[in-house]
């Protein structure tokens, strides 16, 4: 029998998205509640040592790129203390950051310095009082300058990931293409998905790939995709035709990427998940606490792989939104 993470429907597993808390420092309405947020107790929140165990359990699995999220994962002390852990195991390839950027260029160069290969950097806006709307917070001008502290530290790529929402987001795609243009960023649109804490999540709110790509075509010039898709990457990326500036769609709502997933996550109190909108986890944090041996951990992971849907069901009457919000799962 292959090592491999393989689920019943033939897709193999090798990405691995840690949450490393669900605090974070902004509240976008999207994702959580404006107020009197229930967060995790500290105790169960795995430890360094934890995530590295379970990552030196699964890494002969083919377990090769690891993302590290949240919450906000930068409010985790000392993140790059994991960041060193996880990059000298073997077979570890890549290991990434998405981060709301808040905090990231302070912390920039130690990240880069620790191994970090990829940062993802989600701001929704370009524009100060839009951020606030969308976040309830201040911060728009750190998030800006942590984009450019990035690309000046060596990252490369460095992505921006903006949620497109239908009634509120129109107006930025014009300046994203053109930010895309002038900095040399990514810029990742992404379909606005029923994980938001309110439950408010409604079809007609998902502000389409499809009209965006429209949009930068009348309004900048057309977009040309760029190279070979990876199948498993749930982004597809264009270029701009003139060879100037990059954009990619996340369009998870309007054409689901799930027949190529190749992901799965552990939140940051040590569930683990098999998907993003799974309705089950399983609970490896009381596993690794209660001294089960590496084999054991193996067959839970696979049991989980194996009972992996086909698909999210979003598009279908029989969705059922997971309790958990997207902060808590780990996006
Ligand atoms: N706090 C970090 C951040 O915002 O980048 C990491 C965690 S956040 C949950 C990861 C990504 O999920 C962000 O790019 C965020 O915009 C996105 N996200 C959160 N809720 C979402 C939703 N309901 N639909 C689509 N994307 C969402
Ligand atoms: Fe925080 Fe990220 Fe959720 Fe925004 S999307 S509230 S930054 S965890």
């Amino acid at each position: 029998m292959s090592d491999k993470l393989i689920d019943s429907f033939g897709r193999v597993h090798n990405n691995l998205r840690i949450s490393v808390t669900d605090r974070c420092n902004i509240r976008c309405f999207y994702c959580m509640p404006a107020e009197n947020v229930e967060f995790m107790n500290r105790a169960d929140l795995l430890s360094f040592e934890e995530i590295e165990r379970f990552v030196r359990i699964v890494a002969p699995l083919g377990v090769n790129k690891l993302r590290l999220t949240g919450g906000e994962p930068l409010v985790r002390r000392d993140l790059h203390q994991l960041i060193e852990k996880l990059v000298c195991i073997d077979g570890i390839s890549d290991v990434g950051l998405t981060t709301n950027g808040i905090l990231f260029g302070e912390q920039a160069q130690q990240l880069f310095d620790a191994g970090l290969s990829r940062v993802n950097i989600s701001l929704d806006a370009l524009d100060a009082d839009r951020f606030k709307e969308i976040t309830r917070r201040e911060g728009y001008e750190k998030v800006v300058e942590s984009i450019h502290i990035a690309k000046e530290v060596g990252f490369d790529p460095v992505k921006v990931n903006a949620v497109s929402i239908r009634g509120m987001t129109e107006d930025q795609i014009v300046p994203f293409g053109q930010f895309a243009r002038d900095t040399g960023v990514d810029v990742r649109f992404i379909e606005f998905m029923p994980l938001d804490a309110d439950n408010a999540w409604e079809r007609d709110k998902v502000l389409f790939a499809s009209e965006i790509v429209e949009c930068l075509t009348r309004e900048i010039m057309p977009l040309v995709p760029l190279g070979e898709h990876d199948p498993s990457a749930p982004a597809t990326d264009f270029q701009f035709e003139d060879g100037v500036g990059q954009v990619g769609f996340i369009a998870s709502v309007s054409q689901p990427f799930c027949s190529n997933c190749n992901r799965f996550r552990i939140t940051a109190d040590g569930k683990l998940r098999n998907c993003l909108f799974s309705l089950e986890e399983t609970d490896l944090k009381s596993m690794l606490r209660d001294g089960a041996e590496d084999s054991s951990i193996v067959d839970a992971v696979r049991t989980s792989i194996t009972a992996k849907k086909e698909g999210h069901e979003i598009n279908t009457a029989k969705f059922i939104q997971p309790d958990r919000p997207m902060y808590s799962i780990g996006g």
